[in-house]
């Protein structure tokens, strides 16, 4: 793996040479922020993204074209919220660029353009599961927390490279308009499923759900990133059935198996939704995943 990377860097040292045409070298965790990365910085940034939206958000296996993309970035994106603890510090640490590290203005924390839900009250602590202790980190599934960081990557762009500063803000806009009008579409189209009861595997969907008003009943994880145990599955089913759940909701990475036995047990169907862009085929951009969202689900509650 050493000499993995000391290739890989040496590599990038020659193509950050070869790419010096004034462009800002963008770099995403997350494909949903590189694609909106594109849309508001245009001809003058170059997007890379290290995350793919098929895999586990949590989980990202580290390649050593990630220390590549790394070494030559000029601004990081990252989700915050600790979502990337997993596997994003050594990156880091190794990459050999000290304008991306934490607390250098090139280390852009985009949970700072949105509120947080679920924040822990009174401290943190193990019982409160695995992964979320700073409060919920997957805000982009609300188009309202996108429009916000639309916004905010218009002035951070601006401040790295102000020559283009005017253009950044009239991109801001003009995304964070086209996401406002997605979010009145879903919202419009997901009206015949407010307030339905509903299951998730995992907390993914829970800004979405609250924004367009479902009734989350539970999740098949006890608690975010704790595996469901015979005991928990089975209080679930018994909440499904009492409270009348006919939707199980799986991100399409998740474990399909346990949720179609669960949904065989209560007669519930299982919708298996893409959770981040280009998770699925019909979802290789932003609007494109959040329709295919509102596309399974209507399709799964209609059986
Ligand atoms: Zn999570």
């Amino acid at each position: 793996m050493k000499r993995t990377i000391m290739t890989a860097l040496m590599i990038a040292g020659t193509t950050a040479s070869v790419l010096a045409s004034g462009k800002l070298n963008v770099v995403s965790v997350y494909p949903d922020y590189g694609w909106l990365a594109s849309q508001v910085g245009g001809d003058h940034v170059a997007v890379s993204v290290l995350a793919k939206g098929t895999q586990d958000p949590h989980f990202v296996d580290a390649k050593p074209s990630f220390l590549v993309a790394l070494h030559k970035a000029d601004l990081l994106l990252v989700n915050g919220l600790q979502l990337e603890v997993g596997f994003l510090p050594p990156l880091l640490q190794q990459c050999g660029n000290a304008k991306i590290q934490p607390g250098a203005p090139g280390y852009v924390d985009l949970s700072t353009f949105i509120k947080p839900i679920e924040v822990p009250v009174g401290g943190v602590d193990r019982s409160m599961g695995d992964i979320h202790p700073y409060g919920n980190p997957h805000y982009h599934l609300d188009p309202r927390n996108m429009a916000a960081i639309a916004t905010g990557l218009a002035g951070v762009f601006a401040a790295a490279d102000p020559a283009h500063g005017a253009e950044y803000a009239k991109n801001g806009e003009a995304v964070s308009a086209q996401l406002m009008s997605l979010d009145a579409e879903v919202a419009h189209d997901l009206s015949p499923l407010k307030g339905a009861p509903v299951v998730a595997y995992h907390a993914t969907l829970d800004y979405f759900f609250l924004h367009y008003a479902f009734n989350v009943v539970g999740f098949v994880e006890p608690k975010p990133g704790i595996k469901p145990s015979p005991v928990s599955l089975m209080e679930l089913e018994k909440a499904m059935r009492d409270k009348g759940v006919k939707l199980l909701i799986v991100e399409n990475y998740e474990d399909i198996k346990i949720a179609d036995k669960i949904a065989g047990d209560t007669g519930a169907r299982v919708a298996v939704i893409p959770s981040y862009t280009g998770g699925a085929p019909d979802a290789q951009t932003y609007p494109a995943l959040m329709r295919a969202i509102v596309h399974d689900l209507l399709g799964a509650s209609r059986g």
